[in-house]
This record gives structure tokens, sequence and C-alpha cells, in this order.
């Protein structure tokens, strides 16, 4: 399991980004999206293997999330954070910033964060940033105390029961049995 940490800045900053814009433990990523006055696309791409992208007007300095409207909800919704999460990295100079500064974009192929030992300290980020924003570390271990199950929590958070059970895994770093 990666030993990825997210910085206290952005941990910070994503706390107060979130705060009321859960409705029950649902992140409602359209009022991020609009907090951060970034534009919310699905499309469908070429290549069906895309996620999402995330791209930056370079003339206004602004943002677009573009997501695979093929995909099911609830990767969707991973898709979005996971944009947001580069975003985040970008605004504080950390790992996504050197990419989106040269090519004024992002394209992800099949987000996963399964096989995080690959990956680019920038996409662990955005994963991370993601995990955060969705399952909110606090709130999953009220839940775990309160033993509910996997697929109770996924349906809380609305993600799905993997990004649920790998989320379980880095918080109690392999110490649950799922
Ligand atoms: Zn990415």
């Amino acid at each position: 399991m990666s030993t990825f940490k997210l910085k206290d800045d952005i941990k910070a900053y994503i706390q107060e980004l979130t705060c009321n814009s859960y409705v029950n433990d649902e992140l409602q990523l359209d009022r991020i999206c609009e907090k951060l006055k970034i534009d919310y696309f699905e499309c469908d791409f070429d290549d069906s293997k895309i996620s999402g992208m995330l791209i930056k007007d370079k003339n206004f300095d602004k943002f677009g999330i573009y997501v695979n409207r093929k995909h099911p909800n609830v990767r969707k919704r991973f898709t979005i954070a996971h944009e947001l999460g580069h975003y985040i990295s970008y605004k504080y100079e950390s790992h996504s910033y050197s990419q989106l500064s040269q090519n004024n974009e992002i394209e992800d192929y099949a987000i996963s964060f399964r096989h995080e030992g690959i990956r680019s300290q920038a996409e662990k980020e955005a994963n991370q940033i993601a995990a955060e924003m969705l399952m909110p570390e606090l709130r999953v271990k009220e839940m775990a105390e309160r033993k509910l199950t996997i697929e109770e929590m996924a349906d809380l958070f609305f993600v799905s029961e993997s990004a649920m059970t790998i989320r379980l895994q880095s918080i109690f770093q392999g110490l649950m049995v799922v």
C-alpha cells in the first residue's frame, strides 16, 4: 500500500473547500466545481479508455473538467474528484503543477488507484485528494467504529465498493480484515 501522504496545507484546504458541501455523506461535486469556477462537461471520447481530462484555458487561466459520459456514476464521481485533485495540486504548486503549466492539460486513461506503485506522484496526489474529498478519513473511521459494512459505506459516500475497500485499506494500513 502506498505511503503517499497529503501535505498538511492541502488537507486543510480540502476541509475548508468541502465543508457544507455534503448532503448526508455524499459530496456534491457540482457545488465544488461551482465554488472553484471550474466548468464540467460529460463527453464521448474517441478513445473510450479515457476516464477524464482537466484542461486549462491558457488565455483565461480557467479550468474545465471533461468526463467520459459512458462510465457509471460512481466512476464519474471518482474521475471528477481526481481531476479536482489535479487542479488543487496545481493551485498549491505541488506535483501536478509542472505538467499543467507546460501542457495546459492532463489526460487520464483508466484512472485506477490499484496500481499506485507504478504511478507518478501527480497521479497519487490527485487520487489521495479525491479519496479525502469523497471519503473523509474522520467519517470513514466513525463508520468503521459503528461496524458499517463496505457496501453500506460505499452507498453513503456514493462511491464504488472497490474505491471504498482501497480507502479502508489505506486508512487502516492493512490492519483491517476486508
Ligand atoms: Zn490523473
